[in-house]
């Protein structure tokens, strides 16, 4: 999923340590962990403190959680 919003985590503001973009985080939970991709797609992928509990409570139930990070990115049709 997208997050168009900024993304707030522990009270943070979550920002690209490379361009300091902080909103359209692309959001993708994995079988226990929650990776974060900058907005400005050429970034790398940022692992993320985050748990598929705080992707659950913030974005509702996952319907489909992907085996690894490049599936989701084809979910993602990109
Ligand atoms: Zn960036």
């Amino acid at each position: 999923m997208t997050h168009p919003h900024p993304l707030v985590v522990d009270g943070d503001v979550r920002a690209c340590g490379t361009c300091g973009s902080y909103r359209g985080w692309v959001v993708i939970s994995l079988r226990d962990e929650v990776w974060l991709r900058c907005p400005a797609s050429r970034h790398e992928q940022h692992k993320s403190h985050l748990d598929t509990a705080w992707h659950d409570r913030h974005s509702g139930p996952v319907t489909h959680r992907h085996d690894t990070y490049d599936d989701g990115l084809r979910n993602l049709g990109s």
